[in-house]
Protein backbone atom coordinates (compact mmCIF):
# COMPACT_ATOMS: atom_id res chain seq x y z
CA UNK A 1 0.00 0.00 0.00
CA UNK A 2 1.05 3.23 -0.91
CA UNK A 3 2.02 4.61 3.18
CA UNK A 4 2.78 3.16 6.43
CA UNK A 5 0.72 4.80 8.79
CA UNK A 6 -0.30 2.48 11.64
CA UNK A 7 -3.87 2.27 11.38
CA UNK A 8 -4.46 2.09 15.37
CA UNK A 9 -2.60 5.40 15.40
CA UNK A 10 -5.31 6.39 12.61
CA UNK A 11 -8.09 5.54 14.40
CA UNK A 12 -7.28 7.25 18.07
CA UNK A 13 -6.85 10.69 15.36
CA UNK A 14 -10.29 9.95 13.96
CA UNK A 15 -11.43 9.58 17.40
CA UNK A 16 -10.06 12.70 18.67
CA UNK A 17 -10.89 14.72 16.11
CA UNK A 18 -14.95 13.94 16.49
CA UNK A 19 -14.38 13.85 20.38
CA UNK A 20 -15.03 17.88 20.31
CA UNK A 21 -18.61 17.04 18.76
CA UNK A 22 -19.27 14.66 21.74
CA UNK A 23 -20.88 15.88 25.06
CA UNK A 24 -18.76 13.66 27.24
CA UNK A 25 -15.66 13.68 29.93
CA UNK A 26 -12.31 13.19 28.48
CA UNK A 27 -11.73 10.38 30.96
CA UNK A 28 -14.38 8.55 29.30
CA UNK A 29 -13.58 9.51 25.72
CA UNK A 30 -9.62 8.15 26.81
CA UNK A 31 -11.53 4.88 27.74
CA UNK A 32 -12.81 4.51 24.24
CA UNK A 33 -9.47 4.50 22.31
CA UNK A 34 -8.35 1.45 23.71
CA UNK A 35 -9.10 -2.47 23.06
CA UNK A 36 -10.89 -4.45 26.72
CA UNK A 37 -9.04 -6.73 25.79
CA UNK A 38 -6.36 -8.22 23.00
CA UNK A 39 -5.78 -12.58 22.78
CA UNK A 40 -1.78 -12.79 21.08
CA UNK A 41 -1.53 -16.62 20.17
CA UNK A 42 1.02 -18.74 18.33
CA UNK A 43 -0.86 -21.47 16.21
CA UNK A 44 0.99 -24.78 15.71
CA UNK A 45 0.11 -26.37 12.66
CA UNK A 46 0.73 -29.91 10.94
CA UNK A 47 1.90 -29.13 7.12
CA UNK A 48 0.64 -31.97 4.60
CA UNK A 49 4.41 -32.88 4.68
CA UNK A 50 4.53 -33.94 8.53
CA UNK A 51 6.10 -30.58 9.44
CA UNK A 52 5.02 -28.11 12.02
CA UNK A 53 4.75 -24.60 11.19
CA UNK A 54 3.84 -21.39 13.63
CA UNK A 55 1.46 -18.58 12.76
CA UNK A 56 0.81 -15.70 15.16
CA UNK A 57 -3.02 -14.72 15.59
CA UNK A 58 -4.43 -11.99 17.35
CA UNK A 59 -8.35 -11.56 18.52
CA UNK A 60 -8.71 -8.12 19.93
CA UNK A 61 -12.07 -7.05 22.25
CA UNK A 62 -12.52 -3.47 21.79
CA UNK A 63 -15.57 -2.66 23.54
CA UNK A 64 -18.63 -4.50 24.57
CA UNK A 65 -20.48 -1.95 26.11
CA UNK A 66 -23.59 -2.22 23.22
CA UNK A 67 -23.74 -5.59 23.41
CA UNK A 68 -21.16 -9.04 22.13
CA UNK A 69 -18.07 -8.07 20.73
CA UNK A 70 -18.63 -8.52 16.60
CA UNK A 71 -16.10 -8.17 13.56
CA UNK A 72 -13.99 -10.71 11.21
CA UNK A 73 -11.60 -12.48 10.59
CA UNK A 74 -8.84 -11.88 8.21
CA UNK A 75 -6.04 -13.70 6.67
CA UNK A 76 -3.01 -11.75 5.22
CA UNK A 77 0.78 -11.77 5.60
CA UNK A 78 0.30 -7.97 6.61
CA UNK A 79 -1.44 -8.87 10.00
CA UNK A 80 -0.31 -7.09 12.57
CA UNK A 81 -1.66 -6.92 16.54
CA UNK A 82 -2.08 -3.15 16.21
CA UNK A 83 -3.77 -4.03 12.75
CA UNK A 84 -6.25 -6.02 14.73
CA UNK A 85 -6.99 -3.56 17.25
CA UNK A 86 -7.89 -1.01 14.67
CA UNK A 87 -10.19 -2.84 12.90
CA UNK A 88 -11.83 -3.63 16.28
CA UNK A 89 -12.34 -0.45 16.91
CA UNK A 90 -13.66 0.23 13.89
CA UNK A 91 -15.78 -2.52 14.16
CA UNK A 92 -17.13 -0.86 17.62
CA UNK A 93 -17.89 2.63 16.33
CA UNK A 94 -19.32 0.88 12.89
CA UNK A 95 -22.26 -0.95 14.92
CA UNK A 96 -23.09 2.29 16.99
CA UNK A 97 -23.53 4.63 13.77
CA UNK A 98 -25.69 1.19 12.64
CA UNK A 99 -27.14 1.34 16.07
CA UNK A 100 -27.05 -2.75 15.79
CA UNK A 101 -26.94 -3.97 19.60
CA UNK A 102 -23.42 -4.83 19.00
CA UNK A 103 -19.94 -4.10 20.07
CA UNK A 104 -16.30 -4.45 18.19
CA UNK A 105 -13.83 -6.93 17.79
CA UNK A 106 -11.85 -8.27 15.32
CA UNK A 107 -9.01 -10.87 14.30
CA UNK A 108 -6.58 -12.01 12.20
CA UNK A 109 -3.46 -14.26 11.44
CA UNK A 110 -0.29 -13.67 9.89
CA UNK A 111 -0.19 -15.62 6.91
CA UNK A 112 -0.70 -16.12 3.03
CA UNK A 113 -3.43 -18.55 2.32
CA UNK A 114 -2.71 -19.04 -1.07
CA UNK A 115 0.57 -21.01 -0.11
CA UNK A 116 -1.77 -23.35 2.04
CA UNK A 117 -3.50 -26.47 0.50
CA UNK A 118 -7.17 -27.07 1.95
CA UNK A 119 -6.54 -29.54 4.61
CA UNK A 120 -3.65 -27.01 6.17
CA UNK A 121 -6.37 -24.33 6.39
CA UNK A 122 -8.94 -26.24 7.81
CA UNK A 123 -6.56 -27.52 10.23
CA UNK A 124 -4.99 -23.83 10.93
CA UNK A 125 -8.73 -22.92 10.99
CA UNK A 126 -9.58 -25.21 13.56
CA UNK A 127 -6.45 -24.43 15.72
CA UNK A 128 -7.22 -20.74 15.77
CA UNK A 129 -11.20 -21.54 17.09
CA UNK A 130 -9.88 -23.72 19.81
CA UNK A 131 -7.94 -21.24 20.94
CA UNK A 132 -10.91 -18.53 20.51
CA UNK A 133 -13.29 -20.94 21.67
CA UNK A 134 -13.20 -19.55 25.88
CA UNK A 135 -13.68 -16.40 24.71
CA UNK A 136 -16.40 -16.27 22.04
CA UNK A 137 -19.96 -17.58 22.07
CA UNK A 138 -23.44 -15.93 21.03
CA UNK A 139 -23.87 -13.89 23.77
CA UNK A 140 -19.87 -13.12 24.27
CA UNK A 141 -17.75 -12.56 20.78
CA UNK A 142 -19.27 -13.56 17.09
CA UNK A 143 -16.63 -13.31 14.30
CA UNK A 144 -17.28 -13.46 10.80
CA UNK A 145 -15.20 -13.01 7.57
CA UNK A 146 -13.19 -10.90 6.18
CA UNK A 147 -10.21 -10.47 3.81
CA UNK A 148 -9.47 -13.61 2.08
CA UNK A 149 -12.01 -15.78 4.71
CA UNK A 150 -15.15 -16.87 3.49
CA UNK A 151 -18.18 -19.16 4.64
CA UNK A 152 -15.98 -22.27 4.10
CA UNK A 153 -14.06 -21.25 7.29
CA UNK A 154 -16.58 -20.22 9.12
CA UNK A 155 -17.99 -23.09 8.91
CA UNK A 156 -15.41 -24.72 10.14
CA UNK A 157 -15.35 -22.11 13.37
CA UNK A 158 -18.98 -23.16 14.03
CA UNK A 159 -18.18 -26.92 13.94
CA UNK A 160 -14.87 -26.46 16.27
CA UNK A 161 -16.36 -24.78 18.70
CA UNK A 162 -20.26 -26.35 18.82
CA UNK A 163 -17.70 -29.91 18.71
CA UNK A 164 -15.74 -28.87 21.67
CA UNK A 165 -18.80 -27.23 23.75
CA UNK A 166 -20.89 -30.42 22.94
CA UNK A 167 -23.99 -27.78 22.00
CA UNK A 168 -25.28 -26.22 18.77
CA UNK A 169 -25.19 -22.85 18.54
CA UNK A 170 -25.13 -21.45 15.03
CA UNK A 171 -24.90 -17.38 16.37
CA UNK A 172 -21.70 -18.22 17.54
CA UNK A 173 -20.21 -16.97 13.76
CA UNK A 174 -21.57 -14.91 10.99
CA UNK A 175 -20.80 -15.44 7.36
CA UNK A 176 -22.01 -19.38 7.08
CA UNK A 177 -22.99 -21.23 3.88
CA UNK A 178 -27.10 -20.98 4.09
CA UNK A 179 -26.95 -24.88 4.78
CA UNK A 180 -24.54 -24.09 8.19
CA UNK A 181 -27.12 -21.39 9.28
CA UNK A 182 -26.44 -18.53 7.13
CA UNK A 183 -28.37 -15.75 5.91
CA UNK A 184 -29.73 -14.47 2.68
CA UNK A 185 -28.06 -11.56 1.55
CA UNK A 186 -25.02 -11.87 3.75
CA UNK A 187 -22.48 -12.27 0.89
CA UNK A 188 -23.68 -9.45 -0.87
CA UNK A 189 -24.46 -7.67 2.05
CA UNK A 190 -21.46 -5.25 1.84
CA UNK A 191 -21.46 -4.58 -1.45
CA UNK A 192 -24.88 -3.49 -0.94
CA UNK A 193 -24.26 -1.07 1.76
CA UNK A 194 -21.16 0.80 -0.04
CA UNK A 195 -23.88 1.29 -3.16
CA UNK A 196 -26.86 1.88 -0.86
CA UNK A 197 -24.72 4.80 0.58
CA UNK A 198 -23.36 6.01 -2.52
CA UNK A 199 -26.99 6.58 -3.78
CA UNK A 200 -28.29 8.43 -0.84
CA UNK A 201 -24.87 10.58 -1.28
CA UNK A 202 -25.44 11.68 -4.47
CA UNK A 203 -29.09 12.26 -3.72
CA UNK A 204 -28.02 14.22 -1.69
CA UNK A 205 -25.36 16.56 -3.72
CA UNK A 206 -29.20 16.91 -6.18
CA UNK A 207 -27.26 13.95 -8.31
CA UNK A 208 -27.81 10.73 -9.79
CA UNK A 209 -26.05 7.45 -8.96
CA UNK A 210 -26.83 6.27 -12.32
CA UNK A 211 -25.27 9.06 -14.31
CA UNK A 212 -21.76 8.33 -12.65
CA UNK A 213 -18.55 7.22 -13.36
CA UNK A 214 -17.57 4.79 -11.33
CA UNK A 215 -13.76 3.66 -10.09
CA UNK A 216 -13.55 0.20 -8.06
CA UNK A 217 -9.93 -0.50 -6.01
CA UNK A 218 -9.85 -4.11 -5.09
CA UNK A 219 -12.30 -6.65 -6.62
CA UNK A 220 -13.03 -9.36 -4.23
CA UNK A 221 -16.13 -9.50 -2.03
CA UNK A 222 -16.91 -6.08 -1.13
CA UNK A 223 -15.54 -4.11 -4.50
CA UNK A 224 -16.97 -7.00 -7.42
CA UNK A 225 -20.33 -6.47 -5.43
CA UNK A 226 -20.46 -3.22 -4.90
CA UNK A 227 -19.62 -2.56 -8.62
CA UNK A 228 -22.22 -5.14 -10.21
CA UNK A 229 -25.09 -3.34 -8.12
CA UNK A 230 -23.89 0.12 -9.15
CA UNK A 231 -23.69 -0.90 -12.81
CA UNK A 232 -27.10 -2.71 -12.27
CA UNK A 233 -28.31 1.16 -11.06
CA UNK A 234 -26.72 2.48 -14.30
CA UNK A 235 -23.49 3.92 -13.11
CA UNK A 236 -20.45 3.36 -15.77
CA UNK A 237 -18.01 1.48 -13.96
CA UNK A 238 -14.98 2.55 -16.15
CA UNK A 239 -11.69 1.06 -13.92
CA UNK A 240 -11.24 -1.60 -11.43
CA UNK A 241 -8.59 -3.45 -10.10
CA UNK A 242 -6.81 -6.34 -7.79
CA UNK A 243 -3.61 -7.00 -6.70
CA UNK A 244 -2.35 -8.00 -10.02
CA UNK A 245 -3.57 -4.36 -11.60
CA UNK A 246 -6.18 -2.54 -13.06
CA UNK A 247 -8.46 -2.19 -16.39
CA UNK A 248 -9.80 1.15 -17.73
CA UNK A 249 -12.49 1.38 -20.50
CA UNK A 250 -14.01 4.85 -20.90
CA UNK A 251 -17.05 3.56 -22.39
CA UNK A 252 -17.52 1.19 -18.89
CA UNK A 253 -16.91 -2.46 -18.05
CA UNK A 254 -19.38 -4.77 -16.97
CA UNK A 255 -19.38 -5.53 -13.58
CA UNK A 256 -20.30 -9.33 -13.55
CA UNK A 257 -18.51 -10.23 -16.69
CA UNK A 258 -15.01 -9.39 -15.05
CA UNK A 259 -15.70 -10.81 -11.78
CA UNK A 260 -16.49 -14.06 -14.18
CA UNK A 261 -13.13 -13.38 -16.02
CA UNK A 262 -11.24 -13.11 -12.12
CA UNK A 263 -13.38 -16.46 -11.35
CA UNK A 264 -11.59 -17.74 -14.47
CA UNK A 265 -8.14 -16.48 -14.47
CA UNK A 266 -7.67 -15.14 -11.18
CA UNK A 267 -7.15 -11.76 -11.85
CA UNK A 268 -9.13 -8.76 -13.59
CA UNK A 269 -6.00 -7.72 -15.69
CA UNK A 270 -7.04 -10.80 -17.49
CA UNK A 271 -10.57 -9.10 -19.01
CA UNK A 272 -10.67 -6.50 -21.73
CA UNK A 273 -9.88 -2.67 -21.20
CA UNK A 274 -6.82 -0.57 -21.48
CA UNK A 275 -4.01 -1.98 -18.24
CA UNK A 276 -3.55 0.55 -15.64
CA UNK A 277 -2.04 0.80 -12.23
CA UNK A 278 -3.64 1.14 -8.78
CA UNK A 279 -2.40 4.38 -8.62
CA UNK A 280 -3.42 5.46 -11.59
CA UNK A 281 -6.68 4.13 -10.84
CA UNK A 282 -6.99 6.14 -7.77
CA UNK A 283 -6.45 9.17 -9.29
CA UNK A 284 -9.00 8.67 -12.27
CA UNK A 285 -11.21 11.39 -12.69
CA UNK A 286 -14.23 10.10 -11.53
CA UNK A 287 -17.05 10.93 -10.21
CA UNK A 288 -16.99 8.11 -7.76
CA UNK A 289 -14.10 6.24 -6.37
CA UNK A 290 -14.32 3.47 -4.14
CA UNK A 291 -11.44 1.71 -2.42
CA UNK A 292 -12.97 -1.70 -1.57
CA UNK A 293 -8.75 -3.55 -0.83
CA UNK A 294 -7.10 -2.69 2.19
CA UNK A 295 -5.80 0.04 4.68
CA UNK A 296 -3.77 3.06 3.52
CA UNK A 297 -4.70 2.72 -0.15
CA UNK A 298 -4.51 6.46 -0.11
CA UNK A 299 -1.82 8.31 1.22
CA UNK A 300 -1.54 12.48 2.17
CA UNK A 301 1.05 12.51 -1.63
CA UNK A 302 -1.20 10.80 -3.33
CA UNK A 303 -4.42 12.39 -2.16
CA UNK A 304 -3.53 15.55 -3.55
CA UNK A 305 -4.00 14.00 -7.31
CA UNK A 306 -7.13 12.55 -6.30
CA UNK A 307 -9.76 13.88 -8.80
CA UNK A 308 -13.04 11.82 -7.71
CA UNK A 309 -16.00 14.23 -6.50
CA UNK A 310 -17.25 11.27 -4.03
CA UNK A 311 -15.41 8.58 -2.32
CA UNK A 312 -17.34 5.25 -1.00
CA UNK A 313 -15.01 3.51 1.45
CA UNK A 314 -15.93 0.17 1.06
CA UNK A 315 -12.49 -0.91 2.17
CA UNK A 316 -11.42 -0.47 6.39
CA UNK A 317 -9.47 2.22 6.81
CA UNK A 318 -8.26 2.88 2.76
CA UNK A 319 -7.70 6.49 3.70
CA UNK A 320 -5.09 7.56 6.43
CA UNK A 321 -6.46 10.68 8.62
CA UNK A 322 -3.31 13.46 6.67
CA UNK A 323 -4.84 12.41 3.34
CA UNK A 324 -8.39 13.22 4.93
CA UNK A 325 -7.57 16.47 5.65
CA UNK A 326 -5.90 17.34 2.29
CA UNK A 327 -9.30 15.62 0.48
CA UNK A 328 -11.69 17.60 2.68
CA UNK A 329 -9.43 20.93 1.76
CA UNK A 330 -10.29 19.35 -1.44
CA UNK A 331 -13.76 19.72 -1.15
CA UNK A 332 -13.86 15.72 -2.08
CA UNK A 333 -16.95 14.38 0.19
CA UNK A 334 -15.66 10.93 1.94
CA UNK A 335 -18.30 7.98 2.88
CA UNK A 336 -16.39 6.63 5.89
CA UNK A 337 -15.68 3.05 6.25
CA UNK A 338 -18.15 2.62 8.99
CA UNK A 339 -20.94 3.07 7.39
CA UNK A 340 -20.19 2.36 3.77
CA UNK A 341 -19.36 -1.31 4.63
CA UNK A 342 -21.77 -1.34 7.52
CA UNK A 343 -23.40 -3.83 5.16
CA UNK A 344 -21.68 -7.18 6.19
CA UNK A 345 -22.15 -6.61 9.67
CA UNK A 346 -25.84 -5.69 9.78
CA UNK A 347 -26.62 -8.62 8.11
CA UNK A 348 -24.26 -11.01 10.38
CA UNK A 349 -26.64 -9.16 13.04
CA UNK A 350 -29.38 -10.27 11.03
CA UNK A 351 -28.02 -13.47 10.46
CA UNK A 352 -27.46 -13.99 14.13
CA UNK A 353 -31.23 -12.94 14.75
CA UNK A 354 -32.24 -15.96 12.38
CA UNK A 355 -30.07 -18.02 14.31
CA UNK A 356 -31.42 -17.51 17.93
CA UNK A 357 -35.21 -17.55 16.76
CA UNK A 358 -34.21 -20.65 14.32
CA UNK A 359 -36.07 -18.72 11.40
CA UNK A 360 -35.52 -17.49 7.83
CA UNK A 361 -36.06 -14.79 6.27
CA UNK A 362 -36.54 -14.30 2.73
CA UNK A 363 -33.84 -12.41 0.67
CA UNK A 364 -36.52 -9.49 0.26
CA UNK A 365 -36.65 -9.28 3.51
CA UNK A 366 -33.02 -9.12 4.69
CA UNK A 367 -32.18 -6.40 1.67
CA UNK A 368 -35.04 -4.54 2.92
CA UNK A 369 -34.27 -4.32 6.71
CA UNK A 370 -30.72 -3.73 5.27
CA UNK A 371 -31.66 -0.73 2.76
CA UNK A 372 -34.04 0.71 6.06
CA UNK A 373 -30.83 0.27 8.76
CA UNK A 374 -28.00 2.15 6.25
CA UNK A 375 -30.71 4.91 4.98
CA UNK A 376 -31.64 5.74 8.42
CA UNK A 377 -27.81 5.91 9.63
CA UNK A 378 -27.33 8.01 6.30
CA UNK A 379 -29.64 10.65 8.00
CA UNK A 380 -28.38 10.70 11.25
CA UNK A 381 -24.74 11.03 9.64
CA UNK A 382 -25.93 14.00 7.36
CA UNK A 383 -28.11 15.32 10.33
CA UNK A 384 -24.75 15.65 12.71
CA UNK A 385 -23.09 16.80 9.67
CA UNK A 386 -25.29 19.79 8.94
CA UNK A 387 -26.12 20.61 12.71
CA UNK A 388 -22.56 20.72 13.83
CA UNK A 389 -21.07 21.67 11.07
CA UNK A 390 -18.10 19.33 11.22
CA UNK A 391 -15.42 19.25 9.20
CA UNK A 392 -16.25 15.78 7.10
CA UNK A 393 -19.01 13.28 7.32
CA UNK A 394 -16.45 10.85 9.15
CA UNK A 395 -16.20 13.07 11.95
CA UNK A 396 -20.14 13.23 12.10
CA UNK A 397 -19.69 9.35 11.98
CA UNK A 398 -17.61 9.01 14.67
CA UNK A 399 -19.84 11.52 16.64
CA UNK A 400 -22.99 9.98 16.46
CA UNK A 401 -21.20 6.42 17.33
CA UNK A 402 -19.12 7.78 20.20
CA UNK A 403 -22.48 9.22 21.81
CA UNK A 404 -24.16 5.86 21.40
CA UNK A 405 -21.79 4.25 23.03
CA UNK A 406 -20.57 6.85 25.62
CA UNK A 407 -24.36 7.02 26.66
CA UNK A 408 -24.87 3.20 26.97
CA UNK A 409 -21.64 3.25 29.30
CA UNK A 410 -22.63 5.70 31.28
CA UNK A 411 -26.34 4.21 31.41
CA UNK A 412 -24.00 1.28 33.14
CA UNK A 413 -21.74 2.11 35.31
CA UNK A 414 -17.96 2.07 35.30
CA UNK A 415 -16.87 -1.58 36.84
CA UNK A 416 -16.12 -2.39 39.36
P1 LIG B 1 -11.35 -10.01 -0.55
O1 LIG B 1 -10.18 -10.81 -0.13
O2 LIG B 1 -12.57 -10.71 -1.06
O3 LIG B 1 -10.90 -8.96 -1.71
C1 LIG B 1 -9.83 -8.09 -1.57
C2 LIG B 1 -9.47 -7.59 -2.98
O4 LIG B 1 -8.48 -6.57 -2.87
C3 LIG B 1 -8.90 -8.67 -3.91
O5 LIG B 1 -9.45 -8.50 -5.19
C4 LIG B 1 -7.41 -8.35 -3.93
O6 LIG B 1 -6.76 -8.77 -5.12
C5 LIG B 1 -7.46 -6.84 -3.83
N1 LIG B 1 -6.21 -6.22 -3.40
C6 LIG B 1 -5.35 -6.61 -2.42
N2 LIG B 1 -4.29 -5.77 -2.37
C7 LIG B 1 -4.50 -4.85 -3.34
C8 LIG B 1 -3.77 -3.73 -3.80
N3 LIG B 1 -2.61 -3.40 -3.24
N4 LIG B 1 -4.29 -3.00 -4.79
C9 LIG B 1 -5.47 -3.35 -5.37
N5 LIG B 1 -6.20 -4.38 -4.99
C10 LIG B 1 -5.71 -5.13 -3.99
O7 LIG B 1 -11.70 -9.06 0.68
P2 LIG B 1 -13.05 -8.31 1.00
O8 LIG B 1 -13.83 -9.16 1.93
O9 LIG B 1 -13.67 -7.80 -0.25
O10 LIG B 1 -12.48 -7.09 1.85
C11 LIG B 1 -11.97 -5.90 1.23
C12 LIG B 1 -12.05 -4.76 2.23
O11 LIG B 1 -13.41 -4.63 2.63
C13 LIG B 1 -11.24 -4.99 3.51
O12 LIG B 1 -10.77 -3.73 3.96
C14 LIG B 1 -12.29 -5.51 4.48
O13 LIG B 1 -11.94 -5.26 5.83
C15 LIG B 1 -13.48 -4.69 4.03
N6 LIG B 1 -14.76 -5.25 4.45
C16 LIG B 1 -15.18 -6.47 4.00
C17 LIG B 1 -16.41 -6.97 4.45
C18 LIG B 1 -16.97 -8.26 3.94
O14 LIG B 1 -18.10 -8.62 4.36
N7 LIG B 1 -16.30 -8.98 3.07
C19 LIG B 1 -17.18 -6.25 5.37
C20 LIG B 1 -16.70 -5.01 5.80
C21 LIG B 1 -15.49 -4.54 5.33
Amino acid sequence: MADQANPFDSLQEQLDAAAEYVDARDDVLERLKHPERVLETTLSVELDDGSIELFDAYRSQFNGDRGPYKGGIRYHPGVTRDEVKALSGWMAYKCAIVDIPYGGGKGGIEVDPANYSESELERLTRAFAAELRPLIGEDRDIPAPDVNTGQREMNWIKDTYETLEHTTAPGVITGKALDSGGSEGRVEATGRSTMLTARETFAWLGRDLSEATVAVQGYGNAGSIAARLIDEQGGTIVAVSDSSGGIYDPEGLDAEAVADTKAETGSVVDHAGEEISNDELLTLDVDLLIPAALENAIDEALAHDVEADVITEAANGPITPAADEVLADKEVYVVPDILANAGGVVVSYFEWVQNRQRFSWTEERVNDELEAVITDAFDDLVEAHETNGTPTLRTAAYAVAIERVVDAYTQAGNWP
